[in-house]
């Protein structure tokens, strides 16, 4: 059997009740994936789903940093982010760090809720 692929979840503060609706029309797609997210993302996450996500820092405590550093050692297959872009983030250079590392492995990373529907639905993945 195919080994599960970890996804990643991340959603600024403004985000969070979309990634939460994103989650839940998305459930059982979610199931074949092991789930880890920053911390607050991936406990409303969870709470939406009922599915395990492993959360790390919260995001403007080093969580982007250290699901930029778990995408370097190759850990983390796919990102969906949906940052906020109408206001702006303590921890920017973070965000930031983080779309640069997905880009430099070549990391899908999708970044709008339809964009996180084309990449789950994807027959590439
Ligand atoms: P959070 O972090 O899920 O812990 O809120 C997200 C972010 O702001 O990067």
């Amino acid at each position: 059997m195919e080994k599960k692929k970890t996804l990643a979840l991340i959603a600024h503060d403004g985000k969070k009740q979309e990634i939460c609706q994103w989650a839940k029309n998305n459930a059982e797609r979610l199931r074949n994936f092991n789930l880890v997210g920053t911390g607050h993302t991936a406990a409303l996450v969870e709470e939406a789903t009922g599915l395990p996500v492993k959360g790390y820092l919260s995001g403007p405590l080093g969580g982007d940093q250290q699901i930029g550093a778990r995408i370097a050692e190759g850990k983390i297959d796919l990102v969906v982010f949906l940052w906020d872009p109408l206001h702006t983030q303590p921890h920017d250079p973070d965000v930031k760090a983080l779309l640069r590392i997905a880009a430099v492995y070549d990391v899908p990373i999708a970044t709008t809720r339809r964009g996180a529907d084309l990449m789950l639905t994807s027959p590439l993945l």
